[in-house]
């Protein structure tokens, strides 16, 4: 099945994509086949993948250990429902998803989507605080973050550069601490943590939880931060007595040169939220995890359990999948993609930060972000890329990668020089 100029009208005229207008599109490029680090447009052109379909897809595409867990999965049963039921392959992967995630991290909520956890994590927050008879209703959060893009989960998103003012009256009304202004690598400044030490001071006893995505701002500004920041908040957080849900949905899984982002400084979240990578970007699936005592006490409470089921919760395909990506990341040995990426990353890129139309240039594990003074033409920059061969969707005043972790020194070259010149 081939696409033919007909259905590139059809798609244009019909079919919503991710933030963009149904009026004036960019132009969209047609993807028959993605394999390994490469997608292949549908007039034989190859571009090799610097997103991962949206930090996801970090074995590359079509990698035959998911397509065979898929396939084996696909055999017995696609789907079933969770409730009062229950499979092998969320078994396994949730047995995996405690094993690897620290000690006190007990119970796992499985649910569809990256928004879809937030909304869990902020549930479970308002639960547990209504379990022991406290009226908590705000959440504590970061300027430049996000979270997702349901309600919940847009109300904790930076409130500038976000949907706030499009949808004013129907957000809860949360709470807002600057970003950090240390960066990773520099030296920590104990003043940055005074604006968010005041607000948490000055409402500790509504606040329910403090949502915060750890050491890697993403879809909010790809800002890097100090892990002193998030180790201060972990003792203010302990401190007042509010829970912690860290959002490790984009850098989760080894992305940072950490299993979890949270391990830069050392901290245990409350409720910690992961997706995107989890099924290695073959499905959409996502896992709340909490403690035991956390678990135990929304249980405890009038409604008697958490009050969340979705459709297609646990869905045995992207829990089938997700297993065989975990052992692929062992396998893989992970860190020694990431750290290889890095490394070459900070040769690539950095050396870029001395162009006149570039403002910042920052790299963490397999993630390389160069921020430009002014907003860049997206059209006009991918354009380009693609000439060049290779797949990379700016935003903002940001270009930025985070490739499969499988890639190669020679196509993350071209990578990077496909960026420096269009810095250039
Ligand atoms: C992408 C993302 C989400 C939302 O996940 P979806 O699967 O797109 O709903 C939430 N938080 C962070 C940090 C993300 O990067």
């Amino acid at each position: 099945m081939s696409i033919t100029h007909s259905d590139l009208l059809f798609d244009q005229q019909h079919i919503w994509h991710p933030y963009t207008s149904m009026r004036h599109p960019l132009p969209c490029y047609p993807v028959e086949i993605a394999s390994g680090v490469e997608l292949h447009l549908a007039d034989g052109r190859r571009l090799i993948d610097g997103m991962s379909s949206w930090w996801s897809a970090i074995h590359g595409y079509n990698h035959p250990h998911l397509n065979s867990a898929a396939t084996q999965q696909l055999e017995k049963m696609s789907h079933v429902m969770f409730g009062g039921i229950t499979h092998p392959s969320a078994i396994a992967l949730c047995r995996r998803l405690v094993d690897m995630t620290p000690q006190t991290l007990q119970c796992v909520f499985l649910s569809d989507s990256g928004s879809v956890a937030i909304e869990v994590a902020l549930k479970m927050a308002l639960q547990y605080w209504q379990a022991r008879g406290e009226q908590r209703h705000h959440m504590l959060t970061l300027r430049h973050g996000y979270h997702g893009d349901t309600f919940g989960a847009m109300s904790v998103c930076d409130p500038e550069n976000s949907m706030h003012r499009l949808y004013q009256g129907f957000f809860s009304q949360h709470l807002f601490a600057p970003a950090p202004h240390c960066r990773f690598g520099e030296e920590w400044n104990e003043q940055d943590i005074v604006p968010f030490a005041t607000l948490l001071q000055q409402h500790a006893n509504e606040v329910a939880a403090v949502i915060l995505e750890p050491i890697v701002q993403g879809a909010g500004g790809m800002r890097i931060y100090h892990p002193s920041y998030l180790k201060r908040v972990r003792e203010l957080c302990d401190h007042y007595q509010v829970l912690l849900i860290a959002d490790e949905i984009a850098t989760g899984f080894g992305r940072t040169g950490k299993l979890f982002a949270c391990e830069h400084a050392g901290i245990v979240s409350d409720i910690l939220c992961l997706g995107k990578a989890l099924t290695g970007g073959y499905m959409t699936l996502s896992a709340t995890i909490t403690s035991r005592q956390i678990a135990d006490t929304i249980s405890t409470g009038s409604a008697g359990c958490f009050m969340h089921g979705p459709t297609f919760m646990g869905n045995p395909l992207a829990c089938a999948v997700a297993v065989a990506s975990l052992i692929l990341l062992e396998e893989n040995h992970w860190q020694v993609q990431v750290n290889a990426i890095e490394t070459q990353l900070k040769q690539e890129l950095l050396p870029l930060a001395v162009q006149p139309k570039v403002a910042d240039v920052r790299v963490l594990g397999a993630i390389g972000v160069v921020e430009m003074h002014e907003p860049v033409d997206v059209a006009h920059l991918q354009r380009g890329f693609i000439e060049r061969g290779v797949w990379l969707r700016p935003f903002g005043t940001l270009i930025y990668m985070m490739p499969p972790y499988i890639i190669e020194s020679e196509p993350l070259s071209r990578l990077t020089a496909a960026v420096a010149a269009a810095v250039r």
